[in-house]
């Protein structure tokens, strides 16, 4: 199984000799706009051209609709007749954009030898920012032969989450850990901290952050996020911080 990190929530994951896509971004720098007011979005370029991003992928998976998870590049360039799949609620929205085959995850589905089971999320750690910021999604790729992914999305870490981790028992764990915050918001996906205490809760998964050094709202850089890992006897062999191109084999 490989995990190739592009940028952001943008990966493709290869997996029972599929190749999914998430999280497609792929505008080049600068193509949205900044939710800080810092600077416009995304901060980096893709590693490579979209063209070369979306090649040969056989499925998308949308974990939820906001610009730095879906944008207009996605719309405008990835196949009409990809297979899509989302969170339900999200699937009118991505058909508008003449997307011809999207099917909204309830709870599981099994497609192409892969079991996809959703996950919940929150989006923040307090009910006002949980409502502006919508229904967020992950999911849990399982297969006969290759190791469980737990992608857990933008969502911060609670008991939801550590009770999915602690039933599935991922083999990888990807977290989004940038520590984003708007306004009064706190952080609205994982943070440094919460990133290690899933790496703490799951001493048997390797925890792979992503959602790192992508966007103006981001508070955690993967430097800090090693730093603060090192800090609390955390090895790089559990948590692993790919740079935007970087291929992980499992
Ligand atoms: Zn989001
Ligand atoms: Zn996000």
């Amino acid at each position: 199984m490989k995990i190739q990190q592009i940028r952001n929530s943008t990966l493709r994951l290869s997996i029972a000799d599929k190749t999914i896509l998430t999280d497609p971004v792929l505008l080049p720098k600068h193509g949205i706009e900044s939710f800080a007011g810092i600077e416009k979005n995304p901060i980096v370029d893709l590693p490579f051209p979209a063209q070369e991003i979306i090649k040969d992928i056989d499925l998308v998976i949308v974990s939820h609709l906001h610009q730095d998870h879906f944008d207009n590049g996605a719309k405008e360039l990835l196949p009409k007749e990809v297979p899509m799949f989302c969170q339900p609620g999200d699937d009118n929205a991505i058909k508008d954009n003449g997307f011809l085959h999207v099917s909204p995850i309830e709870k599981s589905v099994e497609w192409e030898g892969i079991h996809i089971t959703r996950t919940p999320g929150k989006h923040a750690g307090n009910e006002k920012w949980q409502k502006i910021l919508g229904n967020v999604s992950g999911f849990i790729f399982r297969t006969d032969n290759e190791p469980t992914v737990y992608w857990a999305g933008d969502t911060i870490l609670y008991d939801e989450i550590k009770d999915t981790i602690t039933k599935a028992k991922p083999d990888i764990i990807l977290t989004h850990s940038c520590g984003a915050i708007l306004d009064d918001s706190g952080p609205i996906v994982m943070d440094a901290k919460q990133t290690i205490d899933v790496c703490k809760l799951a001493p048997n998964s390797i925890v792979v952050a992503t959602h790192l050094n992508a966007l103006d709202h981001g508070t955690v850089t993967r430097k800090d996020l090693r730093t603060y890992a090192n800090d609390n006897g955390i090895t790089k062999n559990q948590l692993v911080i790919p740079e935007d191109g970087q291929t992980l084999t499992f």
